[in-house]
């Protein structure tokens, strides 16, 4: 596996520090409203690369923090005028739901700002002990950046343009504002309830400071992989570095990986602009999770991603040709027992993966497969444990793909595919627990005079008429 290092901006091979298995943080949601596909094109990403790291033999253990206490949160929840808590905790159900919707392995760790302030304060301490913190005149404690030597480099920083003592008190800013950054805010009256004691007087902690504490907590002081969306790279990512390498001394993170942007119009999707589409917004629509991670999934994640409906229905589309083919020899393959086939498309497909996520090539290489076994169908020239063998290719590619065999029910004779896609749509509103939409849908179904009924398997439709 080669993956491309934000940090030396080159490919690099992947060298776990304990052989064998990979330890990982990923910055998570900021739970303070519905995640929208472009945050989820970051969370697929990281879906991806661990599920190719898995596909190499390598355990993964996966941190991804929730940020339920930041300037967001709190606007939100004096807004609402509801404690910080009342405020997240459905944003933070919304978005476990959302992960099963779009078949996203969950991480091993899910730790809350909320819960590590401690650790966090204990953090800003050992900054103080290495001279790298100060309070400022308002009670805020800030990082000097000017002290760190290495601050700068994941960002590519011109270090002569730093304004030795500027302060910045937010937790997101441009480049081109970088100074000090906020490690522990004094309370303001704009904070209403959400207020920690700590030795520098009661206040919280900015938002870098959270994912520093969190991910030394639970991976060590230097671990193997760091990823986010490229908007994390600075100031956040390079925040990180600054507070967990200034208290250990010791590198933090071996490999830095961002996603590229999904983007609308040829902008950013973004909360702030307003030009989002939440997951949610889109299962309304009748799009299924499956159809919508086809669409987050192909593209190379370190190239914007433009989102549009056309590539929807391509996905439905080409989601159609894998499904018949699978199906096909699904069939054949029926009772009998496979044969370990060596097969070019895989080692074309794995190639691509181990290639720093080369999704595209990676589906070429499937369709390859799907094209290659349709012809050879057709022809009759598929023996029932060639049929057993290509499907444990499927099976293989869609270890790291999550697509193939996700979402799907057993296409029964005869079912239209307007049927089948108001199914897979209840399919997913059961598995998000939106039981008025699935009612719906069944009563939908049963308008068109088709009953579903829901078995082990999944659902079951026969026709009434
Ligand atoms: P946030 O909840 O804003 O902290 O963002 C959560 C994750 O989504 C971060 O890794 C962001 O970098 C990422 N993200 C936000 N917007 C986009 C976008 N349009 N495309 C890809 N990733 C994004
Ligand atoms: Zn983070």
């Amino acid at each position: 596996m080669n993956f491309f290092n934000s940090l030396s901006r080159s490919k690099e091979p992947v060298a776990p520090l304990e052989a064998g298995h990979v330890r990982m943080y990923t910055c998570g949601p900021t739970v303070y409203n519905f995640a929208h596909i472009g945050n989820f094109r970051a969370y697929t990403f990281e879906d991806i690369l661990r599920r190719a790291i898995q596909f190499n033999g390598c355990k993964v253990t996966q941190v991804m923090n929730l940020t339920d206490v930041d300037d967001k949160t709190i606007r939100g929840a004096n807004a609402a005028g509801v404690s910080l808590q009342t405020f997240t905790a459905p944003f933070v159900q919304a978005f476990f739901d959302d992960l099963k919707t779009l078949n996203i392995q969950p991480a091993e760790v899910y730790p809350a700002a909320t819960d590590h302030i401690p650790e966090m304060i204990a953090l800003v301490q050992r900054l103080f002990e290495k001279n790298l913190a100060y309070q400022s005149d308002d009670g805020s404690v800030y990082f000097s950046v000017s002290r760190l030597p290495q601050y700068g480099r994941l960002a590519h920083l011109d270090r002569e343009h730093l304004r030795v003592g500027a302060r910045v008190a937010d937790d997101e800013y441009e480049k081109e504002g970088y100074g000090d950054f906020a490690l522990w805010k004094a309370y303001e009256s704009s904070d209403g309830a959400v207020v920690w004691d700590s030795p520098w007087g009661r206040g919280r902690p900015g938002w870098h400071l959270e994912c520093s504490a969190m991910a030394m907590k639970y991976l060590g002081d230097t671990f193997d992989i760091h990823t986010g969306g490229i908007d994390n790279l600075f100031p956040h990512h390079e925040n990180e570095i600054a507070q967990t390498e200034g208290a250990t001394g010791k590198p933090f993170v071996n490999l830095w990986m961002h996603c590229a942007h999904l983007r609308v119009n040829g902008e950013k999707m973004s909360k702030s602009l307003g030009n989002f589409f939440t997951l949610r917004d889109l299962i309304a629509k009748g799009y299924t999770g499956r159809e919508i991670r086809y669409v987050l999934i192909n593209g190379h994640y370190r190239q914007p991603l433009n989102f549009t409906f056309d590539a929807l229905s391509a996905a439905r589309s080409s989601l159609a040709r894998i499904d018949e083919c699978v199906d096909a020899l699904t069939e054949l393959a029926a009772s009998q027992k496979g044969v370990d086939a060596s097969n070019a498309c895989l080692a074309e497909f794995t190639t691509a993966v181990n290639d720093d996520l080369n999704i595209p090539e990676a589906f070429a290489a499937l369709f390859a497969l799907v094209r290659e076994s349709n012809v050879a169908l057709s022809q009759g020239a598929v023996k029932p444990q060639d049929a057993a063998a290509i499907l444990g290719v499927f099976d293989k590619m869609d270890t790291v793909l999550g697509l193939v065999r996700f979402g799907r029910m057993q296409k029964e004779e005869g079912v239209p595919v307007e049927i089948q896609t108001l199914v897979e749509a209840r399919a997913v509103a059961r598995a998000t627990k939106q039981w008025a939409e699935s009612d719906r849908l069944r009563d939908l179904l049963a308008s068109k005079g088709w009953e579903v009924r829901d078995g082990k398997e999944g659902q079951k439709v026969k026709s009434l008429k």
